[in-house]
């Protein structure tokens, strides 16, 4: 249901986005689709709207600056971007804090987050409100143009989600700047409104070569985190049966140690994928054998995770086998 983004539709919004449910709104960049990101089906219901055939991390919109302290550790730089860009374009990711209510999927199962104050007050009315940090890509079918319009976002997704806020066009239809403050060099690892050379002059005493820049789908220098998560164990797929030194993790009839959804849901399945590769990384098993899964809608986005999982290992060292 598309409606005009007033007080009476904020509350409403509100309340579907405590109960789980996706709504639409604009920010001063493009339309988002917001969940709660600390309800992981919500989350999931992210990707299964918007048919994503990946998991990406998330950036996760909050009202101010102390709600964005609340859940990320601000190092000092962070803190000056922050204070100078927000509210506003500028995404910083930052060491996520533990323990953390927000879901693994939000943080692709990163121990960093993005976060970022969007402008409109409205939007920040809207995240008051909802009192709890809200996941937000851009609310259109994978692969399609991000959408400035909320006639845009309806005609991709309508029927798929509970709400979409109507404020108008957005302003600036770029997406938010991110910027990785995780590390000792700052990395822009997504261009937008807010620029390099604007981030450069807010630290005059630090050479512009501390500034790195980088596409966030490819690591820039071997050994430097790359944006995705993968355990540490080496990683079977399609496994239909459980053996000596493996973790399982199951899928519908398969059980295994942990069942992604015994009754085979995908959105289930998703919601739990990266808390149960976590726990499965810290057993004591010595490898992970993971159920087949259909690659059937959200299947396809889980597959696609597990595959860079098993691709991404170390050849196992001799006797690491045995
Ligand atoms: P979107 O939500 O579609 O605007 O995309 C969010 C972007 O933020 C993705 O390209 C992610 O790769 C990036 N991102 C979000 N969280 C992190 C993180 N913790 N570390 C690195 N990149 C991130
Ligand atoms: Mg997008």
């Amino acid at each position: 249901m598309r409606c005009d983004f007033n007080h009476q539709s904020l509350l409403q919004a509100a309340r579907y986005l405590q109960d789980g449910k996706l709504v639409s709104f604009p920010t001063e960049t493009v339309y988002g689709l917001g969940a709660d990101a600390t309800n992981d089906r919500a989350v999931a219901s992210i990707y299964n709207a918007k048919g994503r055939p990946s998991f990406n991390p998330l950036i996760a919109h909050v009202p101010t600056l102390e709600a964005a302290q609340s859940i990320g550790a601000f190092s000092d730089t962070a803190l000056q971007l922050a204070k100078q860009f927000w509210p506003g374009p500028l995404t910083v990711v930052v060491p996520l804090r533990a323990p953390s209510s927000i879901s693994r999927l939000v943080t692709a199962g990163l121990d960093t987050i993005a976060l970022r104050v969007p402008a409109p007050e409205k939007v920040r009315a809207l995240l008051s409100e909802a009192d709890r940090p809200i996941a937000a890509p851009s609310a259109n079918l994978s692969g399609r143009i991000s959408p400035t319009m909320a006639t845009h976002v309806e005609a991709d997704l309508g029927n798929k989600i509970a709400m979409i806020l109507d404020d108008g066009p957005c302003q600036s239809g770029v997406e938010s700047t991110i910027i990785d403050c995780s590390t000792e060099t700052l990395c822009i690892l997504r261009h937008g409104p807010v620029t390099q050379e604007e981030i450069a002059s807010l630290f005059p005493g630090i050479s512009s070569n501390r500034i790195s820049v980088t596409n966030d789908t490819a690591p820039s220098a071997p050994g430097q985190l790359t944006s995705h998560y993968a355990p540490t164990k080496a990683v079977r797929l399609e496994a239909t049966d459980k053996k000596a030194d493996e973790f399982m993790i199951g899928f519908g009839a398969y059980q295994g140690d942990l069942n992604l959804s015994p009754t085979a849901d995908l959105i289930e399945a998703a919601a739990n994928l990266f808390a149960y590769l976590h726990q499965a990384d810290e057993s004591e098993a010595k490898m992970i054998a993971i159920a087949p899964i259909p690659y059937s809608g959200l299947g396809a986005a889980i597959n696609d995770r597990l595959a860079r999982a098993a691709a991404e290992q170390p050849t196992p060292k001799a006797g690491d086998l045995s």
